[in-house]
């Protein structure tokens, strides 16, 4: 399954007219769009039965809150592409965050070129992840903001690498590889595509990138 940008469909509540139903206002579920976004393992809700509608009174439902589906998160299947458009800066980062939301477990990051944006990124990564982050150079993050950061989010460990031949960014983690177009201080600056792919695809080569990272961080001083 891929995910190619973003998908709509109809808002349901207002059936598109981007008014709420009940009231002379703007639709309060599609904010006056008149469309949503349609995740790919949504599924029909079934208290309103996808009508967005409150059986008892007339607002959005109270089980869905008027979207018509439920299990509405970004799907995930072995392969899933995500196209970083650079020109829509506010669904570009929705996306980007939606990515690092779904991080599990043990993680690996190797992003050479750190930033403000890059801390401000990895604040979407679950607590219960135990991160380890690669880099080359950081720019406008002082020792302090580290500091900081890492107070807050112990399992965090930030690494400065020895070696200067690192160029891609990648994430590794408990569920597969995610390739990272561009590094995440400037994500979203520019056209970019992100590409996940499932570990049982490619185990020889998460395990290679594992070795290779490992060695890496061997070497590596620590930032904090
Ligand atoms: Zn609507
Ligand atoms: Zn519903």
């Amino acid at each position: 399954m891929s995910n190619f940008a973003i998908n709509y469909k109809k808002c349901p509540y207002c059936g598109g007219t981007a008014e709420d139903p009940c009231n002379y206002t703007l639709c309060p579920v599609c904010e006056g769009d008149g469309r949503i976004e349609k995740y790919p393992n949504e599924r029909d809700c079934p208290f309103c039965n996808g009508t967005g509608q409150d059986r008892w009174e007339f607002s959005p439902c109270r089980k869905c809150d008027g979207f018509g589906a439920l299990d509405r998160e970004p799907g995930r299947g072995p392969v899933n592409l995500f196209y970083i458009g650079g020109e829509k800066h506010y669904s570009d980062r929705r996306t980007v965050e939606n990515i690092l939301e779904e991080v599990t477990g043990n993680v690996l990051i190797c992003d050479p070129y750190f930033g403000k944006n890059t801390l401000d990124l990895l604040c979407k990564i679950p607590n219960k992840c135990a991160v380890r982050f690669l880099l080359v150079r950081s720019q406008g993050v002082s020792e302090d903001d580290l500091r900081r950061y890492k107070q807050e989010r112990p399992s965090f460990q930030f690494k400065l690498a020895r070696q200067k031949d690192m160029h891609d960014r990648y994430i590794v983690d408990d569920r597969g590889l995610t390739i990272l177009g561009h590094g995440l201080r400037d994500i979203g600056e520019k056209e970019s595509f992100v590409v996940f792919l499932e570990r049982s695809l490619i185990p020889t080569i998460i395990e290679d990138v594992s070795i290779s990272f490992e060695n890496r961080w061997g070497s590596a001083t620590s930032v904090f």
